[in-house]
């Protein structure tokens, strides 16, 4: 019973800067790409739609749903992250000065690489028949992704995906600023990754200085499969594990209008 007060206590206090934090950065991060993408430029894009038809409203009602859903969970448990960094549990802090500006810009760029690996084994993990039900189902009902579904989870994968940051905290120290930074990076990232249009220049996947960084292509083809290309910012894991779609490359070249190409990078000539 102590420990029910404790929390409802707990949520009253942190309630204020929990809605603040997630919801904005959900608002306006989420709904910010689906104006700019889906409203503002789908005429001009209209020829990077990666693949057709446009879902439906009944998918993006449902996705909303679940992100609302996904959003008392955050808020849920952010508070036990505010309690946690108010008795110094985390590595969080706040002296600009106890690190320095480079560093502070060291750990966004290391916890997106944490990120991206916590992610793809997690990731994987959840795609195990006997998890897959309950962690993952609702982010694959969306076939063909939207913005929302960038935040359409079961609330286990909703919790999977929110324990990221505290985790980075328990062990690396990371500025007030850098986690605020990096969580709208996160929510941006992660809804453009969903958008369903391809927004990377063309010869992305075959460039090695750029071929790192994954494209929306990438995930979008994860939806499509329900299988492979499991990675969020970085094309490594995929490549060393041996999940990245073969025909990763040409859907790409596909979606932004270029010329098909042999896997050594001839063009084919056209029939
Ligand atoms: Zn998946
Ligand atoms: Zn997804």
């Amino acid at each position: 019973m102590d420990l029910i007060n404790w929390f409802l206590e707990a949520v009253a206090r942190r309630a204020p800067v929990s809605i603040q934090v997630e919801g904005t950065r959900y608002l306006i991060g989420s709904i910010g790409v689906f104006l700019l993408i889906w409203v503002a430029l789908h005429k001009p894009l209209a020829a990077r739609k990666i693949r057709k038809p446009t879902p439906r409203t009944k998918q993006i009602r449902r996705e909303l749903s679940y992100s609302a859903l996904t959003i008392v969970i955050f808020m849920l448990m952010g508070v036990f992250v505010y309690e946690g960094a108010a008795s110094g549990v985390f590595k969080f802090y706040s002296d600009v000065g106890e690190y320095g500006w480079t560093y502070l810009v060291f750990s966004i760029a290391l916890l997106a690489v944490f990120h991206d690996a916590y992610f793809y084994w997690t990731h994987r993990l959840i795609h195990h028949p006997k998890l897959f039900r309950h962690f993952h189902a609702v982010h694959h009902r969306s076939v063909n992704p939207t913005p929302f579904t960038a935040y359409s989870f079961n609330p286990g994968e909703a919790a999977v995906n929110f324990m990221v940051i505290p985790l980075y905290a328990l062990i690396v120290p990371v500025h007030d600023i850098a986690t605020l930074i990096y969580m709208w990076l996160m929510i941006v990232r992660n809804a453009l990754g969903h958008s369903g249009y391809e927004l990377m220049p063309k010869g992305w996947t075959r460039n090695p200085w750029l071929n790192w960084s994954t494209t929306i292509t990438h995930h979008d083809m994860h939806h499509e499969k329900m299988t492979g290309n499991y990675a969020l910012y970085f094309t490594w894991w995929d490549r060393w594990m041996g999940t990245e779609h073969a025909d990763y490359h040409a859907r790409f070249d596909k979606a932004v209008g270029a010329a098909p190409q042999t896997p050594k990078g001839a063009v084919i000539p056209a029939e």
